[in-house]
């Protein structure tokens, strides 16, 4: 078992782009170079349509595929034997070790499925499924292997093209689009299950991620921080490093809480985050803002609230995770394997900042109003915790 060296990386929607196709599979190809460096020395090259990762040297295979399985644009890996194809005698041995190297029980079905795209070899593609079958079956038979044409357990490919590649397991990948074709936007994660999952879906459509997250010292831990740390890096092995600002939020909040009526509180310092997150993705480049909200799910997430937190900043802001109920968020982060770090323990908001009765139809022009209490007091409380943020690099 796993002696294999080589891997058939599957691809969907890349594939659809047209002119663009030779992109998108470079900046997969790099996405998965970066990725995989640290365990090894591997070749990662695009072959007529198609990308394959050879490992040159030794490496850890399950941790290997653990990393494939997890970049966003792979729909599938492969593990692949290849041979030479000098003769049938070349393509029987590759699908013989093959089995070996992949299998350590054999009671199965199967079905050998051949594609010949070097139309010189002597055989044609149904002599050489028949023959491949008949050579695996010669061989492991007695070990209950059988065929089934219908629904096999197992469907060996066997592609002659410049030499002969056979594979037969497809280990699934996530889908989505290679992070870094399709621009840049700043999420703001917090430590709890919706925002990590809107980084994830966001990020799973081809975008480079910043998160920001607004940390409260004293009032909230260091554990807080480290949990939102380990949640963006956990959504970095499939986003690749995301560059998280911490921004301390504590003077920002109190200001708001000794001028602002205090069932506004929520609507305000949220309207506050969408600002700074808005001035950092313009630094960054970024387009767009990303949230964990959902229609209804708590007071600044009614209809109302969200318009008036929206109305603070010019920038779009997505909300991937808007329409959906909270066990469905749920159910998304655990497969994902964000939940069990969501659920600790530790808050991400201070609890004096939360009002008992916050408002739930909040009007923008009262709002306004209120905020205007804040002017030639906020300024420099807000400059001064924009320009003091810091960056961690999550990966
Ligand atoms: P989550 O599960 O993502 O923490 P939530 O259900 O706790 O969300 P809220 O606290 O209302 O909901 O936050 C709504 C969204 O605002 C979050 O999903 C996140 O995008 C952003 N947010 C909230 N608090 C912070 C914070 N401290 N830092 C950065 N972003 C935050
Ligand atoms: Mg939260």
């Amino acid at each position: 078992m796993d002696r294999i060296n080589m891997f058939l990386v599957k691809y969907a929607e890349i594939g659809t782009k047209g002119k663009n196709r030779y992109v998108f599979e470079e900046i997969l190809c790099k996405r998965i170079r970066n990725r995989i460096k640290s365990l090894g020395e591997f070749d990662v090259r695009r072959d007529f349509g198609r990308i394959y990762v050879e490992a040159l040297s030794d490496y850890d295979y399950d941790t290997c595929l653990d990393y494939l399985t997890k970049i966003f644009g792979i729909t599938g890996i492969c593990p692949v034997t290849v041979g030479e194809k000098t003769d049938y005698s070349e393509v029987s041995k590759a699908a013989l070790r093959h089995f070996k190297d992949s299998y350590d029980d054999f009671d199965f079905s199967f079905k050998v499925h051949c594609r010949r795209t070097d139309k010189t070899f002597p055989m044609n593609s149904m002599e050489i499924e028949a023959e491949v079958g008949h050579d695996l079956l010669e061989e492991y038979e007695s070990e209950g292997l059988h065929v089934d044409v219908h629904e096999p357990d197992v469907m060996v490919e066997v592609e002659i093209r410049d030499k002969v590649y056979v594979y037969s397991k497809v280990l699934p990948g996530p889908g989505g689009l290679p992070v870094g074709t399709n621009g840049k936007a700043v999420s703001l994660l917090s430590g709890g299950i919706d925002s990590p999952v809107a980084t994830y879906m966001i990020a799973k459509r081809g975008v480079e991620m910043h998160a920001v997250y607004y940390n409260s010292p004293p009032y909230t831990s260091a554990r807080a921080l480290e949990k939102v740390e380990k949640l963006g890096r956990i959504v970095s092995q499939y986003a690749g490093p995301i560059a998280l600002h911490i921004v301390n939020f504590t003077e920002l909040q109190l200001a708001i809480y000794d001028n602002c009526p205090h069932d506004e509180l929520t609507i305000i310092m949220k309207r506050y985050m969408f600002r700074m997150a808005q001035d950092i993705a313009k630094k960054e480049g970024a387009q767009c803002l990303v949230t964990g909200e959902s229609i209804g799910q708590v007071s600044s997430q009614t209809m109302q609230s969200l318009g008036v937190i929206d109305d603070a900043v010019t920038i779009p802001v997505y909300r991937p995770v808007i329409g959906m109920d909270k066990q469905e968020i749920v159910d998304y982060s655990e497969r994902i394997g964000t939940f069990e770090t969501s659920i600790e323990p530790y808050e991400d908001c201070c609890t004096i900042f939360v009002a008992k009765h916050p408002v739930t139809k909040p009007k923008l022009e009262v709002i306004e109003r209120h905020e205007k209490k804040l002017e030639g007091i906020i300024e420099p409380i807000y400059q001064k915790a924009l320009e003091t943020a810091e960056i961690h690099v999550l990966k």
